[in-house]
């Protein structure tokens, strides 16, 4: 059904550009592509008004933003959000993840999870996700009929990882070749539950390259490219996650992922705290691009991302809630949560150091490059034609009410202008303000 919708939009076409269109039409086809955005008072506008019997009419002090793409969420986590961060990485995976990974291999226990998780996020406002699922082809496989069921834009991974030293006996691909096959086996059962819809699409998944080995790394590369496939894993994520490839490969991570053939166009590299220059030069080559996680980052990356330096050098980056490393299920927080880290990087954070020694002068971003890489960042990351209330672009939107005063947004029109509004909605705003949700022209949420 076509969809046209009048209201106030929100949104960042550029990364430090905020744009307010006070009273917008949209028009949206058959098919989920946005035909025009205009003015309601222009004749063009008028025209698409009078042109559809039943417009979607936004009421007064609600705000329509484009939606949000979440570029890291392990789905199987999501029971164990908010838990198990003050351990070390590796006795949070051995102790806590791994075992609760491994038990969605029992699709009676995977489906309910996957069912609320997908709908969890929806009510997030997150119009697109790209999970890990599991090792399991059947539970990933069960992960995309949830997306395709709630009618999520999703990119779902099956869960390559082989290496007897890095993760347990009873959670891994046996051997290489068997992980290559079963990655395989899950893109193809991914594409046809999908059917040509266009909504979940597989990706290749080393969950990281010290959990593979080099021949599941190598043959996932070429399956990547055989399939036409994206790519994700996460990369030099900490000071022992950069180092550790270092001394296996002799090269940094990134430079190991590309020799495998995994760093592709559109591949999403996790966290990615301590890549080089050249680590970075490299990601903008091949066309891929990062997966900032800022609240899983103070607990496991040892450091601050520099996004506002790497941003200037191109590279191309977006935001990842990274559930349950992160223990947001919001993107709209973790936006907040980007703001904050670069803040903490920019000032420093040992007062015993004198002022001028302590930080990273021109780290600070504010919430608007924040909303940012939640929408437009993110989607460019991917190739989606999202992010963004603009022609030919896919209508994946989310209207939040100012005036709900359910959650803790409370917006005051004699004083907020659009861009207080943005900040407010960026810091504050939470399911209870959510009034509906869109993805691909379907509302999905509220209606
Ligand atoms: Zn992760």
């Amino acid at each position: 059904m076509p969809l046209t919708v009048r209201a106030r939009i929100l949104q960042t076409p550029a990364p430090d550009r905020l744009e307010a269109l006070e009273d917008a039409v949209l028009a949206v086809g058959d098919d989920g592509v946005i035909g025009a955005v205009e003015p309601a008072g222009s004749p063009a506008g008028a025209a698409l008004l009078a042109g559809d019997p039943a417009v979607v009419t936004a009421p007064p002090g609600s705000v329509l933003l484009p939606g949000m793409v979440d570029l890291h969420v392990h789905a199987p986590q999501w029971p164990q959000l908010g838990t198990g961060l003050d351990l070390p990485l590796e006795r949070w995976l051995f102790e806590h993840t791994f075992p609760l990974e491994a038990r969605f291999a029992d699709l009676a226990y995977a489906r309910p999870v996957w069912a609320d998780l997908v709908a969890g996020l929806l009510a997030h406002g997150t119009t697109t996700a790209v999970y890990f699922g599991t090792v399991d082809v059947a539970a990933t496989t069960a992960l995309a009929e949830a997306a395709l069921e709630a009618g999520q834009r999703a990119f779902v991974g099956r869960v390559a990882m082989d290496h007897p030293e890095g993760t347990p006996a009873w959670y891994r691909d046996p051997s290489a070749a068997e992980g290559i096959a079963a990655s395989a086996r899950s893109i193809d059962e991914i594409r046809a539950r999908d059917a040509g819809r266009g909504l979940v699409a597989p990706i290749v998944t080393p969950r990281f390259t010290p959990a593979c080995t080099d021949g599941l790394l190598r043959g996932l590369g070429s399956l990547a490219a055989r399939a036409g496939t994206l790519a994700q894993t996460h990369a030099s994520e900490s000071d022992w996650a950069h180092a550790q490839p270092l001394g296996r490969f002799g090269r940094t991570d990134t430079a190991a992922l590309d020799g495998f053939g995994l760093l592709r166009r559109g591949t999403v590299l996790h966290h990615a705290n301590h890549i080089t220059d050249a680590d970075a030069a490299l990601i903008r080559a091949r066309g891929a691009g990062v997966a900032h996680c800022p609240l899983s980052n103070a607990y496991f990356a040892n450091a601050v991302l520099p996004v506002r330096r790497l941003l200037a050098g191109g590279l191309a980056m977006g935001l990842g809630t990274d559930v349950s490393g992160g223990a947001s299920p919001s993107l709209l927080r973790t936006a907040h949560e980007a703001v904050t880290a670069s803040r903490l990087l920019q000032d420093g954070v040992d007062r015993a150091l004198p002022a001028a020694a302590r930080g990273v002068p021109g780290s600070a971003i504010d919430t608007v490059l924040g909303f940012w890489l939640a929408t437009l960042g993110g989607a460019g990351v991917l190739g989606a034609p999202v992010g963004l209330l603009a022609p030919g672009r896919r209508f994946d939107a989310v209207l939040v009410d100012t005036t709900s005063r359910r959650g803790s947004l409370r917006v005051y029109p004699e004083l907020d202008s659009p861009a207080r509004v943005l900040e407010k909605v960026v810091r504050l705003a939470s399911p209870p303000d959510v009034l509906g949700v869109w993805v691909n022209g379907r509302r999905v949420v509220g209606g």
